[in-house]
């Protein structure tokens, strides 16, 4: 295909990117299933299973909010240069896109004006169609992100990078950094203050629960879960490339303690 990842001005376009999503989940052996359609565009969810029965369970999601284009395109840039054996050490399920209406209309919200990424639980407002859709398969999503949830997102006003993350600890752990590190490799570390009235902190926003996706995995048994930003104030394909590094760093085996 002759377009290049990296190209902004495609960066909404929705046609170029599942054609070239499917080709890559072919290539790959993935199991791609319609999880259900919402206001006209299919919910894709992929799946592929470990080598071993005993291998972790993880899950990545992307698109919740369709002005951060970065986190499907990034997605799929990891499956273009990853190979089928190094996936096979995970049972993987990705979400590839969420908010197709977003992600179109190059719009926050979805086509009602609805976040996708709230009405998980706690106090957050009414879920979105897209969030309706999620929570019907809680049982599905909940096994397959036991070992953990990346969720990616990109921070439209920022120009450094930071990550949310969500685990049973009182400080972030090695898959946090290790995390962030892959988001450090391409932007400079947000400095400490507040982001959306959260206090980030060596460029982690820790244990915040906000009715999101990941913190509603987090709540149902998930080991880990973050979301990562990369700043849209920066470059498209340096954004794209440090969310396909992202992808790869969370599915690494690592010590959670
Ligand atoms: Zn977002």
């Amino acid at each position: 295909m002759a377009w290049r990842l990296g190209d902004s001005a495609r960066s909404h376009h929705l046609a170029l990117w599942r054609q070239a999503f499917v080709a890559e989940a072919r290539r790959l052996g993935l199991q791609l299933q319609t999880l259900g359609t919402v206001l006209g565009e299919p919910v894709w969810m992929l799946s592929r299973a470990a080598a071993e029965a005993a291998a972790p369970s993880r899950l990545v999601a992307c698109g919740f909010h369709g002005e951060e284009p970065a986190g499907p395109w990034g997605l799929l840039k990891f499956l273009q240069g990853v190979d089928a054996t190094t996936l096979d050490a995970v049972h993987l399920t990705l979400l590839p896109l969420v908010n197709c209406t977003g992600f179109a209309a190059g719009t926050r919200f979805n086509a009602e004006g609805d976040n996708p990424n709230r009405g998980f639980g706690g106090s957050s407002p009414s879920p979105s169609a897209e969030g309706r859709l999620l929570l019907q398969h809680a049982p599905t999503l909940a096994g397959a992100s036991r070992d953990g949830v990346l969720s990616c997102h990109e921070d439209v006003l920022a120009d450094s990078a930071y990550i949310y993350a969500l685990e049973r600890s009182p400080s972030p752990g090695p898959r946090a950094k290790h995390l962030l590190q892959a988001n450090l490799r391409h932007f400079t570390q947000h400095p400490d203050g507040l982001v959306d009235d959260c206090a980030v902190c060596d460029g982690v926003i820790f244990n915040h629960h906000d009715g999101s996706f990941e913190d509603w995995l987090f709540g149902l048994g998930a080991a880990f879960a973050a979301c990562v930003e990369t700043p849209a104030l920066q470059p498209f394909e340096r954004r794209v490339a440090a969310q396909a590094d992202m992808v790869a760093a969370f599915l690494v085996d690592m010590p959670d303690g």
